[in-house]
């Protein structure tokens, strides 16, 4: 090949050509600032090929930006060029030919394409004409093609320029991180003033968080706690869009992004989860031991007066048989709610309804709260505001309930073997935590024969003793 030119915006020019004479020979203004850097360290290189309109040139303006932002080099031909990506125009039939002629002669000199622009919204045409594409996007769709190329080309990591770790400052130990997949929130719960504080749902991009997940993992972290104000409404926002992920499409929908992040082979615990009817889709995961048993649901309540007060989903009933029905496909399950005692207009035989279902649902993990009139949350205009007395009084007869429920629950786990994941060691032993309690919130795991453990260890162990929160354990030789 001579040396073939790829055909390149200008990141300060005149804009793109426009569908009569696409793709123009161009070179970025960096050229001498490219040529330095490659001379002093190999760096990743992309060759960029902008066909289209001047919204696409627009578009391919803010990916190359990007590119460079992050330290990416912009190649001006395919032999230097470690991926490229195709910014095509699928106006008319020429314009659809013409980039798929571009797709075909990247893949043919290069062989690693990414294609995004309008073509690449025209259903799968780019996927069968030329099956070897590394991922399509639409137009417009600058945090997808990054997270494709990172994927693809990772950025490397340079101690001198980069003041933070790939995976970014975490305040967590080493073993375990959040991952924060959105954020806001579409609901409006009367308790509630996070939709005015943070805002209407807006998902990450699936492959920057498949990214952020590789990151950790790859910086030893064994357990991802997948945390948002809705974890369940993930992708809601932006119509399930379907992004990439290892070169294969990956929908924005918490089920796809659950099974990708178990794939990783760590530990997956699935936070705030909002009672949605699709949430059954991902206990068959839990029960094949992609992610961790266990979910994190949100019930607030079980009377249904109440609960339309509070503009919260359920019916205690249906609640109970889908507990029933997650139990029977995964008898390892552990569930963790929060309820709300005390909120305005409760009466004693709602709340008595609420120790009923607790009765009955035998959940592992409560949380409770007597209800508080956050500043400018709708529940407060309610009336009959429950006396904190009575608030209290209520609260302690459901802990108390809750906690024989939950003292009974671990007690059936004495001589089972688990597996912990260790948090702490001592001297005393080591502290760890099984696939039912999530850090910080729930119970703990002491290992007393556990202090040649280290922190991270993944181990089996058998339980010898209970209480109504935590386990003792011995190490399984
Ligand atoms: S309680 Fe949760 S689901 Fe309800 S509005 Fe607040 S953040 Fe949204």
């Amino acid at each position: 090949m001579d040396m073939k030119r790829l055909k390149c915006s200008p990141v300060t020019g005149q804009g793109s050509d426009n569908l009569a004479g696409i793709g123009r020979v161009m070179r970025p203004k960096f050229k001498a600032i490219d040529n330095f850097m490659k001379e002093h360290k190999r760096l990743p290189q992309v060759g960029f090929v902008s066909l289209g309109c001047p919204k696409a040139t627009s578009d391919s303006e803010q990916i190359l930006t990007r590119l460079r932002a992050e330290g990416y080099l912009i190649s001006g031909s395919y032999q230097d060029a470690d991926l490229v990506v195709v910014n095509t125009c699928g106006f008319i039939d020429s314009a659809v030919e013409e980039s798929l002629d571009a797709i075909g002669e990247a893949l043919a000199e290069n062989g690693k394409v990414i294609v995004t622009g309008c073509l690449g919204a025209k259903g799968d045409v780019v996927q069968q004409a030329h099956p070897r594409v590394l991922a399509v996007t639409g137009p417009h769709a600058t945090d997808e093609v990054m997270a494709a190329v990172h994927q693809h080309l990772p950025k490397p990591h340079d101690p001198y320029t980069d003041l933070v770790p790939a995976q970014g400052i975490r305040l967590t130990p080493k073993h375990y991180a959040y991952v924060k997949i959105s954020e806001g929130c579409n609901h409006s719960c009367t308790f509630c003033i996070i939709p005015s504080l943070r805002g209407d749902l807006v998902s990450r991009p699936v492959g920057d968080v498949m990214q952020e997940a590789r990151h950790l993992v790859d910086a030893g972290v064994k357990e991802l706690l997948v945390i948002s104000q809705d974890t369940s409404a993930y992708g809601v926002d932006v119509k399930y869009r379907t992004g990439f992920w290892g070169g294969r499409p990956l929908r924005t929908r918490m089920t796809e992004l659950a099974a990708a992040l178990g794939d990783l082979g760590v530990w997956v615990r699935l936070h705030y989860v909002y009672p949605y009817p699709h949430v059954d889709e991902v206990i068959p995961l839990m029960a094949e031991g992609k992610i961790l048993p266990y979910l994190d649901i949100p019930f607030q309540h079980a009377n249904p007066r109440i609960l339309k007060l509070m503009k919260r989903p359920g019916n205690s009933d249906n609640v109970l048989a889908r507990i029933r029905q997650w139990r029977e496909i995964c008898p390892e399950l552990t569930l963790r709610s929060t309820f709300i005692v005390g909120f305005p207009g409760e009466t004693e035989a709602e709340f008595e309804e609420l120790l009923d279902f607790l009765k009955e649902a035998q959940l592992d993990r409560v949380g409770a709260f007597a209800y508080s009139p956050v500043e400018g949350a709708a529940a407060n205009e309610l009336p009959d505001p429950v006396p904190p007395e009575v608030q209290q009084e209520r609260l302690e007869r459901l802990m108390l309930l809750q906690e024989q429920i939950s003292e009974e629950r671990l007690r059936r786990r004495i001589g089972q073997t688990i597996t912990v994941l260790v948090d702490e060691v001592d001297e005393e032993g080591a502290v760890a935590r099984s696939s039912a309690d999530a850090p910080e919130i729930d119970g703990l795991v002491y290992i007393e024969d556990g202090q040649h453990l280290k922190v991270g260890d993944i181990v089996d162990v058998r339980v010898t003793d209970s209480d109504a929160h935590d386990l003792w354990a011995e190490r399984v030789k």
